[in-house]
C-alpha cells in the first residue's frame, strides 16, 4: 500500500478551468473497472461538514448531507472563507457584495439540504493557508463541544486548490486532537486527476450510497449558487461542464 503525497496545487495549476479537464465518461469507465467500496454511514453519530468556499459542501457532499439529515443525523456546515475572490479583477466593493451574495446562496442551498444555520467564518478567500493553525483550533473547538461526537468531513488535503488543501490540513489536525473520524472529499480532483492516478489515495476512497431523492435535493441546492454558475460580467466562475461531471461521478470520500 502506498501513501499518496499530499499537495497537488501544481497539478491543478497546470490544468486550469479554461480546459475541460478529465471528462466524466473517462471517470465512469475507471470507476466501473475498479468500483470503490461504499462507506457505511449507519453509525455516523453526527457530521460537521467543513467547506473552503460557500458551495463546496453542496458540490462535494450535498446528497450525503440531505440523506443524513433526513435520517435524523445532526449535520452542521462550517463555511470557512467568504468566497469574495471568485471574480478576478473585482473591486473591493464588488468583493464585499459578492461575499454577501454567497452567504445568502449558502443559506438557501443548505436549507434545501435540511441544514438551517450554516456557520460562516468569513476568512479571506484565497488566503486560508495563512489561517490554518487558527482554523485548526476553531474546528477542534466545534468538534469538542458538539454533543454527538460527530465525524468531520472537509475538502481533501490533496485537492489541488490551496484553500481546499489548507482546510483539509486544519481539519486533519482538529480530528487528530479530538479523536473525531475524518472524511476528506475531493472537488477539483475530478478536474485535474484521472482514474488510477498515483496522486490520489485510492486505497482510502469510499463511495457514498445515495438515494435518487437525496441527489435531487443536491441538484436543487446547487442551483442556488447563481453567482458561480450564471454568466456575469466576466462569465461564470464555474464553467458549465463542472456540475454535470460532479453529478456523474457521485460523492466520494477518503477515509
Ligand atoms: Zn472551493
Amino acid at each position: 500500500m502506498h501513501t499518496a503525497p499530499t499537495g497537488n496545487c501544481a497539478r491543478f495549476a497546470a490544468k486550469p478551468l479554461t480546459h475541460a479537464g478529465t471528462p466524466a465518461p473517462v471517470w465512469l469507465a475507471g470507476l466501473n473497472r475498479e468500483p470503490l467500496p461504499s462507506l457505511d454511514v449507519s453509525k455516523c453519530p453526527g457530521l460537521v461538514v467543513v467547506a473552503a468556499h460557500p458551495d463546496d459542501e453542496t458540490l462535494g457532499l450535498g446528497a450525503t448531507i440531505a440523506q443524513l439529515v433526513a435520517s435524523g443525523v445532526d449535520v452542521q456546515v462550517v463555511s470557512v472563507s467568504d468566497g469574495s475572490a471568485a471574480q478576478p479583477g473585482a473591486t473591493p466593493s464588488e468583493q464585499t457584495r459578492l461575499a454577501a451574495t454567497r452567504k445568502h446562496e449558502l443559506r438557501d442551498a443548505t436549507s434545501i439540504l435540511g441544514v438551517t444555520a450554516p456557520m460562516s467564518l468569513g476568512l479571506p478567500d484565497g488566503q486560508l493557508a495563512d489561517y490554518e493553525n487558527r482554523l485548526g483550533d476553531v474546528l477542534a473547538w466545534i468538534l469538542d463541544t458538539a454533543g454527538t461526537r460527530p465525524w468531520c468531513a472537509a475538502t481533501w488535503r490533496g485537492d489541488g486548490h490551496p484553500d481546499h488543501e489548507a482546510v483539509g490540513r486544519a481539519a486533519a489536525t482538529a480530528c487528530a486532537r479530538t479523536g473525531a473520524t475524518l472524511l476528506e472529499y475531493p472537488i477539483w480532483m475530478w478536474h485535474w486527476a484521472g482514474p488510477s492516478d498515483s496522486a490520489v489515495p485510492w486505497d482510502r476512497a469510499r463511495a457514498m450510497l445515495l438515494s435518487e431523492w437525496s441527489i435531487g435535493r443536491k441538484k436543487q441546492a446547487a442551483r442556488c449558487f447563481h453567482s458561480q454558475f450564471e454568466p456575469g460580467g466576466a462569465g461564470p466562475v464555474l464553467p458549465a461542464f463542472v456540475l454535470p461531471r460532479l453529478f456523474a461521478v457521485g460523492e466520494v470520500v477518503f477515509l
